[in-house]
């Protein structure tokens, strides 16, 4: 981050400010994390912090100290849009595009306050102030850290703080494997046990705390899916009826997308989620190696992500949607 950016941003929180945090829609560990962790660092410096996420976070995410006091935009719009247009620093975390918010957008791009973005996401949007954009980075989470580092307030870091930051290190880097986990990663990660991080405790609240059906939902997905071993690509579907017939609840789909990659020889994969409500099939990609996902969603599927990690969306049927994907891959050389 510029030296200037970080004295600007010293003098902008040398006095109580009402902040609202936002993460984007759909939030992931890594976007809870975040947005949690800096709340907690924000209140403690006498601030007034607010977290508003664009619609509902997973169930597994509840636990994350701080969860109950998130604002639901989608829920609550006319309380969350009041706070917004009253907040002097509008934080904007794991994302760097105001389309990422969905409905929220429209509110986001008409505030007059200063924008912070911090974001490991490519090609960032011009709306911020001050912006800490950097791509080498695993998990947003990682640079809250250093951030809080930045400002010189590493004091303030305590068990709470870092228990929402080791949340979205570890959901982000798939449990510390992802490339972009670096020495630097697992040095900031020893400093959170040392802050009181339960570090065999908070995998298991994340992913050992699935339904019965949660997991026969995995294993419809596991059975739809389909290899093109030659062009080193899996795929799988879920319809809106196995997701009812597996009685479905956010959260539930989560990380089913990297059992694609664990065939032997498979580089690319993907899911594809039928959503009725929204008229869309929500798609996740997944990749190793070269093959930049961020890419083919960007020039595909109307999405983008990083170069490992993406997803997309279609606004045609399933079967539509899968065929066009197939003879995509079927071109491909991975
Ligand atoms: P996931 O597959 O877990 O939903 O998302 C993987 C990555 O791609 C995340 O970093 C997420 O921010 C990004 N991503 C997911 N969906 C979209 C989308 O529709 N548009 C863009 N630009 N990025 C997305
Ligand atoms: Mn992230």
């Amino acid at each position: 981050m510029k030296i200037q950016d970080i004295q600007a941003i010293q003098l902008l929180l040398a006095t109580p400010k009402k902040i609202a945090i936002i993460p984007h829609r759909g939030p992931d560990g890594d976007a809870m994390g975040s947005t949690l962790a800096l709340y907690h660092f924000l209140l403690k410096n006498n601030h007034h912090p607010t977290v508003i996420a664009p619609n509902d976070f997973p169930d597994f995410l509840a636990w994350l100290p701080g969860s109950e006091t998130v604002k639901i935009f989608e829920k609550d719009t006319e309380n969350c849009t009041k706070i917004l247009e009253e907040a002097e620093i509008v934080f904007t975390l794991d994302f760097n595009a105001f389309h990422r918010t969905g409905e929220m957008e429209h509110t986001l791009a008409k505030l007059k306050a200063p924008f912070i973005m911090i974001d490991h996401h490519q090609k960032p949007d011009d709306y911020a102030t001050y912006m800490y954009s950097d791509t080498s980075f695993g998990s947003t989470c990682e640079m809250i850290y250093n951030f809080i580092s930045f400002l010189g307030k590493k004091e303030d870091l305590d068990k709470t703080i870092a228990t929402c930051i080791y949340t979205g290190i570890l959901t982000d880097s798939g449990s510390f494997r992802f490339p972009k986990t670096t020495g630097n990663t697992h040095r900031i990660v020893a400093d959170l046990i040392d802050l009181g991080a339960e570090n065999t405790e908070i995998p298991v609240l994340l992913f050992d705390n699935s339904s019965y059906s949660r997991l026969q939902l995995l294993g419809r997905a596991l059975q739809n899916m389909k290899v093109f071993e030659e062009h080193k690509t899996t795929y799988t579907t879920l319809a809106q009826s196995e997701l009812d017939a597996f009685n479905y609840i956010k959260g539930d789909t989560e990380g089913i997308v990297n059992y694609g990659l664990s065939i032997k020889g498979i580089n690319f994969t993907a899911i594809f989620i039928e959503n009725k409500d929204e008229k869309i099939i929500k798609i996740s990609f997944r990749s190793q190696g070269g093959f930049d996902v961020n890419q083919f969603a960007r020039d595909h599927f109307n999405g983008g992500g990083h170069t490992n990690a993406a997803g997309g969306r279609s606004e045609v049927s399933m079967e539509e949607t899968v065929k066009k994907f197939e003879d995509l891959v079927t071109k491909l050389k991975i």
